[in-house]
């Protein structure tokens, strides 16, 4: 690579004690990084932020994942092979995988190379493999139909509703014929779940009385819970549940803010006597499995029946930025930064 060609990096500068600001990072500019022996040098197209990553700078961080001072903040990404000396990736080709939030990554050969080769699914455009056709697709269509399982008629509640997951969920459980409302944060994001999903009713946590609507909006009970945010949210949701309902644990979004405090839930004995189930699941486990969830989203798409949003920022210097939005709720859809040309 050109010797004057610099490395933007962003690095842990900081835990934050609430919520999260761009004082929490450091901006430095490096060397490219050179190319290893038997190892690859890729040059950072996107970069998808999710909720999870809060916990990365958490000061008693539940998942143990915290990243210590000075590191280099963890993301998913795309990129593009610019140097390699490995037999099994060619220069141009796309990769997909933990590039964190830098614009060149180099990956030594003495350690297996943890990034898949990647092409666009069902003519998306590539990125849609960061969300869509990614992580986000697969943990939305497994959890649904793996772990909540719906039947026709069911009342499917879903929490962090607008959000990459929570979209999903909405949609397959209302092409599943069930009854669905979606929590979440804005009227804008409301009214876009009502007009553009056709789901059955929508819930602003933020300026509504989620517990008064929920009983308004599911008098009968919910049938399943697609919880994205954990906290009061899901303790109204249990407190709601019809006899025999799914509580699926997906995410608990509200609480990654929080570093060790977390919110339990208290109404969780209504499991006992509406003999209900919690269950949690981690999308690696589906991993075999990905494909199917790939397939059938090519399908719906091409037939018009399921939407999905992207929101883009731009340039190494707003990555701050796009995290503070996924966890202010300021971004409509997966939350993507790009860096330069694709
Ligand atoms: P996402 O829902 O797109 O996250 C962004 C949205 O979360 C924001 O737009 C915001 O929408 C909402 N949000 C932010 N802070 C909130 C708060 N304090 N309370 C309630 N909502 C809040 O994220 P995603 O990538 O689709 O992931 C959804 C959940 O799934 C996350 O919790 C993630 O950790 C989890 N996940 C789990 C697995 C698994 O294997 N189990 C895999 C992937 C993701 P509003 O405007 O509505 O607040």
């Amino acid at each position: 690579m050109s010797s004057n060609l610099k490395n933007g990096q962003w690095r842990v500068a900081s835990y934050p004690e609430a919520e999260v600001s761009r004082d929490n990072f450091e901006l430095v500019y490096e060397d490219v990084p050179a190319l290893e022996a038997g190892g690859i040098l890729v040059r950072t197209t996107a970069l998808v932020i999710t909720p999870p990553l809060r916990m990365s700078i958490g000061t008693g961080g539940i998942t143990g994942n915290v990243l210590p001072i000075g590191e280099v903040m963890r993301a998913n990404g795309q990129g593009v092979v610019v140097a390699t000396d490995n037999p099994n990736f060619a220069e141009g080709d796309v990769v997909t995988g933990p590039l964190g939030w830098q614009e060149y990554v180099s990956f030594g050969g003495d350690q297996p190379i943890p990034l898949e080769k990647t092409e666009a699914r069902a003519g998306l455009p590539i990125e849609a493999n960061l969300h869509i056709m990614g992580g986000s697709g697969v943990t939305a269509y497994f959890g649904l139909y793996d772990v909540a399982k719906p039947r026709i008629g069911d009342v499917v509640l879903v929490s962090a509703a607008v959000g990459t997951v929570g979209a999903l969920v909405c949609q397959l459980a209302k092409l599943s014929g069930c009854k669905v409302i979606g929590i979440a944060g804005n009227d804008k994001k409301c009214t876009w779940l009502m007009d553009e999903l056709g789901i059955d009713g929508a819930i602003n946590y933020k300026s509504e009385d989620v517990a008064a609507r929920v009983k308004e909006l599911c008098p009968k009970g919910v049938d399943i819970y697609f919880d994205n945010v954990g906290g009061e949210v899901l303790d109204i949701a249990l407190d709601n549940i019809a006899h025999g309902a799914r509580i699926v644990l997906c995410g608990a979004t509200s609480q990654y803010e929080g570093d060790a405090n977390w919110y339990g839930p208290s109404n969780y004995f209504n499991l006992v006597y509406k003999e209900a189930t919690m269950q949690g699941f981690y999308i690696y486990s589906y991993a075999n499995r990905f494909p199917e969830a790939y397939q059938r989203y090519g399908e719906l798409i091409a037939a018009g029946k399921l939407l999905y949003n992207q929101d883009e920022l731009k340039g190494i210097d707003t990555v701050p930025d796009a995290l503070i939005r996924v966890l202010s709720g300021d971004n409509f859809g997966t939350q993507i930064v790009s860096f330069g040309d694709r």
